[in-house]
């Protein structure tokens, strides 16, 4: 790992030496479930079972590690593998948790239900309002300040710095959710986050082909637990799909930079539009996180979410009328996905506080022409 070298040569070569048998300059597949070894515990590379080591994933975890600027990084079947492990390495009953109201709700759904029927307590805030915050982190007993920004669907900028120093005067491990951004665009633990959570399933591996999830992290005990968990509960990341993870960071700063250009592009027409109630898209200026996603990110992404006037019937429609962009729930692959938060993504948050207005579409913003993605939305808006 070469911490001078710039984030676009990390991404294509760290953890990437090439094959020294063959000169292969693609790191074959580790497609094995185990290792044969010279004499009994005669390890050759450390490798032994594939579940506790695979070199391919290894690969995946140390470019991992070094785009995100951590000292240790673990890779995981799923972005809620990653969760529930770091989760389960931190509490034990009766900690209590702090998170946004917006985070994606697949999380609060592990935190509330799955670990909530073993005595995990939770609070849901605005991450925005930071007095909130506080009141929050006084509980007895919080362990961890759980943050996503840009959160999903409203896109909500949340401030990891301040927030990461609210935690840490609370006592509380401060997780920050990357996967709206990527580490090609934020890098939370240089803003004094503790871990950073990954579904890699989305931008990092990039051409929704692959479920996958990752925790980068500095501190070395901590890492040690989730290292543990990850050989001892087993969700583990397999090779090939470790393979191709790997694949789609090699271009995740060109694709990020084209997904943020079209997003952006995108944002600014829907402005315009009359069917269009509100756009919510950080770079746009009146987003009211915009100055704060200029300082903290590098780029503003390619998620965005409109609120249609029409409502509900309205927005449905419109959901179900485009066809370059494809009704499909998941984000971040180079092909353009537009989804119905309410029923899809949300539907599982239907209900409670953190329910999703009705009236919202949300688009991921691939990396095609974008004279085309806004000709498919203008089809498709109501007149
Ligand atoms: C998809 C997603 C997850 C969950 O990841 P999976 O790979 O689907 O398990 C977590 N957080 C965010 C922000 C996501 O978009």
């Amino acid at each position: 790992m070469a911490d001078s070298q710039g984030f676009s040569t990390r991404a294509i070569h760290d953890g990437q030496e090439f094959d020294p048998t063959t000169g292969a300059i693609i790191p074959p597949i580790y497609q094995t479930s185990t290792f044969v070894q010279d004499g009994i515990g005669g390890l050759r590379g450390g490798y032994e079972y594939g579940r506790s080591g695979n070199p391919t994933r290894t690969s995946l975890q140390t470019l991992l590690a070094s785009l995100e600027g951590g000292a240790h990084a673990y890779s995981f079947s799923s972005g809620l593998a990653a969760e529930d492990v770091l989760l389960r390495a931190v509490l034990t009953p009766g900690d209590h948790v702090v998170l946004g109201t917006d985070v994606y709700g697949g999380t609060h759904r592990l935190i509330n239900r799955v670990h909530g029927a073993w005595g995990i307590r939770n609070s849901t805030v605005d991450l925005g309002d930071l007095a909130a915050v506080e009141a929050a982190l006084a509980t007895d007993s919080t362990r961890i300040l759980w943050i996503e920004t840009p959160s999903n669907p409203l896109m909500q900028i949340t401030d990891i710095a301040a927030l990461a120093a609210l935690g840490h005067a609370a006592g509380a491990l401060v997780v920050v959710d990357n996967t709206f951004a990527s580490p090609a665009l934020q890098q939370p633990l240089a803003l004094g986050a503790d871990v950073v959570v990954h579904s890699t399933t989305k931008y990092l591996g990039g051409h929704s082909d692959v479920i996958g999830g990752a925790l980068v992290l500095n501190d070395d005990e901590l890492a040690e637990k989730v290292g543990f968990l990850q050989f001892a509960a087993g969700a583990v990341s397999a090779p090939m799909d470790a393979w191709l993870t790997v694949r789609g960071i090699k271009t995740l700063a060109v694709r990020m930079q084209r997904h943020s250009d079209n997003a952006q592009a995108i944002a600014e027409w829907l402005v315009g539009h009359p069917a269009v109630e509100t756009v919510y898209y950080p770079g746009l200026p009146t987003h009211p996180g915009h100055e704060l996603a200029a300082r903290q990110m590098s780029g503003f992404g390619g998620m965005l979410s409109v609120a249609l006037v029409g409502g509900a019937a309205a927005a449905r429609r419109f959901a179900e009328s485009t066809t370059v962009f494809q009704l499909a729930e998941s984000l971040g692959g180079v092909e353009s996905l537009i989804g119905y938060p309410s029923e899809m993504t949300h539907a599982s948050v239907r209900g409670t506080a953190l329910e999703v207005p009705d009236n919202i579409v949300r688009l991921s913003v691939g990396i095609e022409d974008v004279a085309d993605l806004i000709a498919d939305l203008e089809r498709a808006l109501p007149r």
